[in-house]
């Protein structure tokens, strides 16, 4: 067992950088934060890895050729050479660990390798204005649980009245298996999928466009280690296996899913498009943001031993701010700025990342380095919390209005939804984890 990190000197936050736009203290890429990324040149074909601070983004591949990273173990600079995050994420946590101390040394004012960094600034830093950012790993598998207590009683209400939250809830850290080979990278559009729907609950079913498209603001937890197919991962060293943390929106269109669902879940209602933020921030820039595991009502089951300890308990969960906005066609032909949908915490999940992925291997699973695995829609138990059209308008029902007139049940062709992260608290710096944005386009 690694013991987590706590907190330490890249955390400080009287650190500055060298880097202008990174001391701008409502930014999401100060020193003290470092995210990882898959990125191209506009001029060239071929990804690389990464590094945001402030406005700019370290190009690792520039970095090592001009020998940024030759304190770093040889293994470690291949992978921040190669073409994407899997390499780094396959050695695991702690070198990524030590590549970001490092390179908060060679960006911070005043650090160890500031000067030398300082003077090649022309060639291992590049505009992000520049750059196409990618989705930052190749997928092999990605999961999507139900972590939201919140969201999956909502739910539950309108679709069982009667019973809105199964049995099994409390117990289990529900997910299904998603689609990797849809999901993309932030700012793609995402085209209205057509599918199979029934209106009402007698008749034939259509095929067509689907009319209740919507969003559901998520965590990305990205998975960095492996275990051996057979092998369990338990509770202790599943942060091992957290390479960061992400933003991801599950497109859904909720009509061909409450006709598809039962009795294995959901298929092509979820699988046209899943899109994530490019960005991705480790686990030990979030140090200073770790909270309790969520508190369960005292009538609840405590979690079964292999999916509990003290550690978990105290310092499980992550203090994560999550914002959805919507901007319409018609808003944006006037003027007007994205309007706020919601704004919900990770510290609402039911479940922490490390339970997700302990309960993940619990059966053999093996899970391997570039998996993605979301949170399920992040609602919390407020009316502002909820974080997806089906619980915000009830299924339709209740339509929200929007700046310029409008009205939206679910997503019309146009509407972009933008997700925001970030965390803050007294006593340590701000950091962010960028946008997650994607347009609906006309399907059919
Ligand atoms: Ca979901």
């Amino acid at each position: 067992m690694i013991e987590r990190t706590r907190t330490d000197d890249t955390h400080d936050p009287t650190l500055r950088s060298w880097v202008d736009s990174a001391n701008d203290a409502s930014g999401d890429f100060p020193i003290q934060n470092l995210p990882f990324a898959t990125f191209r040149h506009d001029f060239e074909e071929r990804p690389r890895v990464g590094i945001a601070i402030g406005d700019q983004v370290l190009d690792c591949l520039e970095a090592g050729r001009a020998g940024c990273f030759d304190s770093l173990n040889p293994a470690v600079r291949d992978a921040l050479q190669s073409w994407s995050l899997n390499a780094l994420m396959a050695l695991g946590r702690a070198d990524a660990r030590d590549v970001r101390a490092l390179v908060s040394r060679m960006l911070r004012e005043g650090g160890a390798h500031a000067e030398a960094t300082e003077r090649l600034r022309d060639r291992v830093l590049v505009p992000a204005s520049r750059v196409s950012l990618l989705v930052p790993a190749e997928i092999g598998d990605y999961t999507d649980f139900y972590a939201s207590i919140f969201h999956a009683s909502r739910v539950g209400a309108l679709f069982r009245p009667d019973n809105p939250l199964l049995p099994n809830y409390k117990w289990v850290p529900i997910g299904y298996h998603g689609r990797a080979s849809s999901v993309v990278a932030s700012e793609a559009s995402v085209r209205r999928p057509v599918g199979q729907t029934r209106k009402g609950s007698e008749g034939a079913p259509a095929v067509g466009p689907s009319a209740g498209l919507d969003y559901e603001v998520e965590l990305a937890m990205w998975v960095c280690g492996q275990n051996a197919l057979g092998e369990a991962v338990p509770l202790a060293r599943a942060e091992e296996r957290l390479f960061g943390l992400g933003l991801l929106n599950d497109w859904s269109a909720r009509d061909i899913q409450s006709w598809e669902y039962q009795p294995l879940g959901p298929f092509l209602s979820k699988s046209f498009a899943t899109t994530v933020s490019p960005w991705i921030v480790t686990a030990d820039a979030l140090e200073p943001f770790r909270a309790p595991a969520f508190t369960r009502d005292a009538g609840d089951p405590q979690p079964l031993p292999y999916l509990d300890d003290g550690n978990d308990r105290a310092h499980g969960a992550f203090d994560v701010i999550l914002e959805a906005s919507i901007c319409t066609e018609l808003m944006r032909a006037s003027g007007l700025p994205p309007h706020r949908l919601s704004a919900s915490n990770t510290r609402s999940l039911y479940w922490t990342p490390a339970q997700m992925i302990t309960h993940h291997a619990s059966n053999g699973c093996n899970l391997r380095p570039g998996d993605l695995l979301g949170s399920g829609t992040v609602s919390g138990p407020t009316d502002d919390s909820r974080a997806c059209l089906l619980e915000i308008t009830r299924r339709g029902a209740e339509p929200v209005s929007l700046p310029g007139g409008e009205t939206r049940t679910f997503l019309q062709d146009g509407d972009e939804v933008i997700v925001r992260g970030w965390c803050e608290r007294d006593g340590a710096a701000r950091i962010g984890f960028g946008e997650c944005r994607g347009v609906v386009r006309a399907g059919g």
